[in-house]
């Protein structure tokens, strides 16, 4: 079995290309479609979430409630694996990017042990 280690982003991105590909449903990929279905998976996952307060460990512990959290958090990233296809962004680069950023946003001797948004910090003149 593969695992995160041993699996790259391009694999899985072909394996979506190849499900579209062979169902004929690259016409039905439009990148506003996408970004839509990926909210509503996002919201799938939410469903998970909703009006329990379950420790994790509990969570775990229970395979069809772990199967459910696997399948939409799959959903979640298949959608965005598609848009980043569509737009011929590079994933891992946009992850670096964006976590370069959050670097900025969120200095870690600043923030370390907080979790207010990054305006509050900006706010209290701490961060440029
Ligand atoms: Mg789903």
């Amino acid at each position: 079995m593969k695992d995160d280690k041993s699996t790259t982003f391009q694999e899985v991105k072909d394996d979506i290309v190849q499900f579209i590909d062979e169902r004929e449903w690259k016409n039905f990929q439009e990148p506003k479609e996408v970004a839509i279905s990926l909210s509503l998976e996002a919201g799938e996952l939410l469903e998970n979430f909703q009006w329990v307060n379950t420790p994790i460990e509990e969570i775990k512990a229970d395979p069809k409630k772990m199967e459910d959290i696997s399948d939409e958090l799959a959903d979640v990233i298949i959608y965005a694996m598609q848009l980043s296809n569509a737009f011929g962004l590079q994933l891992s680069e946009c992850i670096r990017q964006k976590m370069e950023k959050n670097r900025k946003k969120y200095p870690a001797n600043l923030v370390k042990g907080k979790h207010h948004k990054y305006t509050y910090y900006q706010s209290q003149n701490k961060v440029e």
